[in-house]
């Protein structure tokens, strides 16, 4: 706590008062002659004024329009500085604001060039691994609010997120037990937003950001907690791959390069046809070769069994469910099973599965 003389304009006379200031831990607290408070200030109200070098002069917002206080102690000016974060008196929003301004021009610039030199689907190649973490963060926060729109069939009468009745508190503990096994193993750089939603599909999707929704359909399908955990692991993969991010630069072009250069995504087409990009769209063969082994390693990493993502693609695999993205895309799902399998082959083997007994009863149970 510091302490200082200041002088009061109280704003209704012209009187100058000669007062004590004392920076408080809830504000400033301005102590008249008389030893009585005249007034106290919080941090988040105080508002800088202009004022000669040394001194600082401050005024409340929402206040008496001409009440000012005039400070000249400079550990005390330095100890209000730091304490109310509203004030900015050096200028440092602006300055960050500018540069970010400027970041995203040039990466503008830089985009159209790319895409005049190379194409939309080279460039989208190049762009997504440079694109920032917080774009990719507020383009998925955008697109959820879609992507739940688009899949959510309001046909069951409940909510479209499971795991959020009373009766469904010990699914969503299993299924956030789960996912932080999986997430502390990644160590990805990005947090991990994970949803079971009722949709009857076995399938699960990846948005960019970081967004994961499981569907019902796989748990009900899935023999073991490691074969639900196993799909988990390969749209992880996609999250750590951010695939989503480059179809979306594929499918949205220059919309999405100038939604990153305004830093909006919410506004209308962009997130519409990103949400569809997200829910409809198939990635190439290499692209899943790719989250499959990200996934069969992540198993092992997490001390699952990697060999679960296969187990249930095989059995699933003459049953597919027409927009089930896991395998609808996959025409060669033999030879997906057989490069995870081969990759698994290597790795050590689970000595149990990665939740309890009675925690894999709970998941299942989860959308009621
Ligand atoms: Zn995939």
């Amino acid at each position: 706590m510091a302490n200082g003389a200041g002088h009061y304009f109280d704003g209704a006379t012209s009187a100058r008062h000669a007062v004590a200031v004392e920076a408080a831990s809830d504000g400033l607290r301005i102590i008249g002659a008389d030893g009585a408070e005249i007034a106290r200030w919080p941090y988040a109200d105080l508002r800088a004024q202009p004022a000669p070098d040394h001194v600082m002069r401050l005024r409340q917002a929402g206040g008496l329009e001409l009440a000012r206080l005039e400070i000249h102690d400079a550990v005390l000016i330095a100890e209000i500085d730091h304490r109310a974060d509203s004030l900015d008196r050096t200028g440092t929003v602006e300055r960050r604001l500018r540069k970010r301004v400027i970041g995203w021009t040039v990466a503008a610039t830089v985009s159209l060039v790319l895409v005049a030199i190379f194409g939309v689907p080279v460039l989208s190649d190049r762009i997504a691994p440079l694109t920032p973490l917080s774009v990719e963060h507020r383009l998925g926060q955008s697109i959820d609010a879609q992507v739940r729109a688009m899949l959510d069939t309001k046909s069951s009468g409940k909510p479209f997120e499971c795991g959020t009745g009373d009766a469904e508190q010990a699914g969503r503990a299993a299924r956030d037990a789960l996912i932080k096994r999986l997430e502390t193993a990644a160590g990805l750089p990005i947090a991990l937003k994970t949803a079971v939603v009722r949709r009857s599909e076995t399938n699960a999707v990846a948005l960019p950001g970081g967004h994961i929704y499981v569907f019902e359909g796989l748990i009900a399908r899935s023999r073991s907690v490691d074969e639900v955990a196993g799909v988990i692991a390969h749209e992880i993969g996609h999250v750590a791959h951010r695939d989503g991010t480059r179809s979306l630069l594929e499918a949205a072009g220059l919309s999405f390069l100038f939604g990153m250069l305004l830093g909006d995504f919410t506004g209308g087409g962009l997130v519409v046809i990103a949400a569809r990009t997200v829910v409809q769209s198939a990635y190439s063969r290499d692209v899943e070769a790719n989250a499959d082994l990200y996934g069969v390693n992540l198993m092992a990493k997490a001390g699952g069994d990697p060999r679960a993502l296969g187990t249930i693609l095989d059995r699933i695999a003459g049953a597919i469910e027409p927009g089930s993205k896991i395998l609808a895309d996959h025409p060669e799902t033999k030879d997906r099973i057989a490069a995870i399998n081969a990759a698994a082959h290597q790795l050590p083997v689970a000595p149990g599965p990665l939740l309890s007994p009675a925690e894999w009863t709970a998941l299942k149970g989860i959308c009621g």
